[in-house]
């Protein structure tokens, strides 16, 4: 199923893009939660974690690595970063193509509403 983040991906709309290899994307959030607010997607369109597969796992942990270094190449490593993959409704996701968020640059609350 086409989405918003397969529109980007294709270059069809806009987006800030930071980081990008074949495999994942990674790109500003339009509506910051933090004063850094980016999402790193994969080029793979898999709705949600609830749907990941066995053979989707070396393509999770590439994002996950891709999103810690540009962490650390911005600086963000030291003072912390929150990664976080919201899943179906209780989860709280409203793009049903899987996608880490990672915010940053303020302390964060926790627990999350
Ligand atoms: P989630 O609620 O976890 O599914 O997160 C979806 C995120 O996508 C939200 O934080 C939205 O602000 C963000 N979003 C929606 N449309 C766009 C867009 N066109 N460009 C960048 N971020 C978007």
């Amino acid at each position: 199923m086409s989405t918003i983040f397969s529109k980007i991906i294709a270059r069809e709309i806009p987006a800030t893009i930071v980081y990008e290899d074949d495999l994942c994307l990674g790109f500003r959030d339009v509506n910051p939660q933090a004063p850094q607010h980016v999402l790193f997607i994969p080029k793979k369109s898999i709705r949600s974690m609830a749907e990941v597969e066995k053979e989707d796992a070396q393509l999770i942990g590439h994002i996950l690595l891709k999103a810690a270094a540009w962490a650390k190449s911005e600086g963000l490593d030291e003072s912390g970063y929150r990664l976080v993959i919201n899943t179906n409704r209780d989860g709280g996701q409203t793009v049903f193509h899987l996608h880490v968020h990672l915010l940053a640059g303020r302390p964060l609350l926790w627990p999350p509403g």
